[in-house]
């Protein structure tokens, strides 16, 4: 699989994503061989050039390369167990999503099983790969990733290698996409409100990039703070900042919207405040929820 020369890749799971893939590494000129349960799925694919294996062992047996993009971990279980043996000496980059402690328990198997196994997580929607905005995490087997490193570039340019723990891509995963589900309640609750108001959603579009854009600043504050185990106020204090989400919650009351997200998160900070935290910056609600070390 050496730059330059097209490494035959086998998709394992053609849903949105996994269809996505193939069609990615395609556009790149890879000769894709495709597997999917539901075998009608791979007949786009066939149609712009893929290989339609008509079992996972005969998918498995056509490229050195395997990428698997499934529902869930138990999917892999099933889609995996039915390769066999064909997977032995095989590079397996598993995309479908899970959690750290599964992605190190499929690297167990995968040892006793003769693969290099690395585990991926996809930052980016089907649409997205290959694109510069596309960002896939990968961790778990150096020497399988540096193998597969030339033929992954094709879904994304961005992709990083983040060390020898096959959970640690898994783990990142969840960190940063915690920060997207919670936003996800937080642009609803921004537009429920807007409408209540009679502000169209729409009109609130131009000013986001504003707020979107604290973001980074928000993060690498609070990583520091949680790391040095101090949290001073540098721009407001937890105290402050729960008068003004009291406020908020307010608001959304005044207008019968759901306020439920909001007092899940105001539980949090009162116990801080009841903890003699009101002085301290936000940093200190991680410690607040359980993190930290
Ligand atoms: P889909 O629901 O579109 O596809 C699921 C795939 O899993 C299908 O190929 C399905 O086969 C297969 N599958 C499910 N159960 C089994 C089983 N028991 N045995 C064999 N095959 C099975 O999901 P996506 O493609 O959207 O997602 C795939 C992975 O990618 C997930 O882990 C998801 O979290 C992750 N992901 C998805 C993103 C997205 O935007 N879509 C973004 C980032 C990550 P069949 O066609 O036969 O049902």
């Amino acid at each position: 699989m050496s730059s330059g020369i097209r490494t035959p890749v086998t998709v394992l799971g053609l849903g949105l994503m996994g269809s996505a893939i193939a069609k990615t590494f395609l556009a790149a000129g890879h000769p894709t061989t495709v597997w999917n349960r539901t075998a009608a799925k791979a007949d786009a694919l066939v149609e712009i050039g893929a290989k339609d294996a008509a079992s996972v062992t005969e998918a498995v047996g056509a490229a050195p390369l395997i990428v698997v993009s499934l529902l869930d971990d138990d999917a892999v279980a099933k889609v995996l167990s039915a390769a066999g043996p064909a997977l032995r000496g095989k590079v397996l980059v598993n995309l479908t999503s899970s959690t750290p402690e599964q992605s190190r328990a499929r690297a167990e198997w995968a040892d006793v099983h003769g693969v290099s196994y690395v585990d991926g997580a996809v930052m980016a929607v089907p649409q997205g790969l290959g694109t510069p905005d596309a960002l896939l995490l990968y961790s778990g087997s150096e020497s399988g990733y540096r193998t597969a490193e030339p033929a992954l570039k094709a879904l994304s340019e961005k992709g990083t290698y983040l060390g020898a723990d096959h959970g640690r891509a898994a783990a990142f995963d969840a960190a940063l996409v915690s920060v997207f589900w919670l936003s996800l309640f937080g642009v609803s609750m921004g537009i429920a409100l807007a409408e209540a108001e009679g502000i169209r959603g729409s009109e609130l579009v131009p000013f986001t990039p504003a707020l979107i854009g604290l973001m980074p600043g928000l993060m690498a504050q609070t990583a520091a703070q949680v790391e040095a185990d101090h949290y001073p106020a540098d721009d407001t204090t937890i105290s402050s900042a729960y008068e003004a989400f009291t406020t908020l919650r307010t608001i959304f009351a005044h207008h019968g919207i759901d306020t439920g997200v909001l007092d899940a998160s105001g539980d949090v900070f009162r116990r801080a405040l009841d903890s003699g935290y009101g002085a301290d910056g936000l940093g200190r609600l991680v410690p607040v929820l359980g993190g930290g070390r």
